[in-house]
């Protein structure tokens, strides 16, 4: 099996598409993930880049800090004239999971407080507070918890704030057990949409 596959696989990748498709980027954000940083891939997709773009995929090099894996440095050379992805179809793992980002937990995703990343922090905020209200905890403990995240919030909110400005930004560690569950949460809070 291909290295992506399985990487996909065990990074509950279907689940994340779930999730992102009830975000749009806004045009404001100028494709900031493809023109910034650094774009990591697999070997096999190094491959598919190459065929499908000899010239573009040039500029992939090897990782010298991860052997196994290649780097395209920012910005990226498969962004287009209009900031639309040229091999959007076949992109790489890191670009069809971002604003999530994997660690090396393994039991967590990240999640980067971009415009949709900070959404997403938004719409998980919702989801536990919506879950807080109807489990069986007592009023005060469930105050407590409430107040809490509302004020996660307003602390990604201050990141979202600066991140078209600042290179490191403080990232939302969510459980991969409840990613599939804010994918229901979503599906079913946009149904009627
Ligand atoms: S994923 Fe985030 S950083 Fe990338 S274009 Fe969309 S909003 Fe911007
Ligand atoms: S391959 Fe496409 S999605 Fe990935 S960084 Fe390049 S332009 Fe963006």
């Amino acid at each position: 099996m291909a290295i992506s596959l399985a990487v996909k696989r065990a990074i509950r990748y279907d689940i994340i598409q779930n999730i992102l498709r009830h975000y749009e980027c806004p045009p404001s954000c100028h494709s900031h993930c493809c023109s910034k940083g650094q774009i990591h891939m697999f070997e096999d997709e190094l491959k598919v880049l190459s065929s499908l773009d000899p010239a573009r995929a040039g500029k992939i090099t090897t990782d010298s800090n991860s052997p196994s894996l290649y780097l395209m440095q920012a910005p990226c050379s498969f962004l287009n004239d209009i900031g639309r992805c040229h091999v959007y179809e076949r992109r790489p793992t890191v670009c069809g999971m971002y604003p999530f980002k994997v660690n090396t937990s393994g039991t967590t995703v990240g999640l980067q407080p971009c415009p949709v990343g900070y959404l997403i922090i938004r719409d998980f905020a919702s989801w536990i507070i919506d879950t807080l209200s109807k489990s069986d905890i007592s009023p005060e403990e469930r105050s407590v918890l409430v107040d809490e995240w509302k004020k996660n919030v307003e602390s990604y909110a201050l990141e979202l704030s600066e991140f078209h400005s600042r290179p490191v930004l403080m990232e939302m560690q969510i459980p991969y057990d409840e990613l599939g569950m804010l994918s229901m949460f979503l599906a079913s809070r946009n149904s009627g949409k």
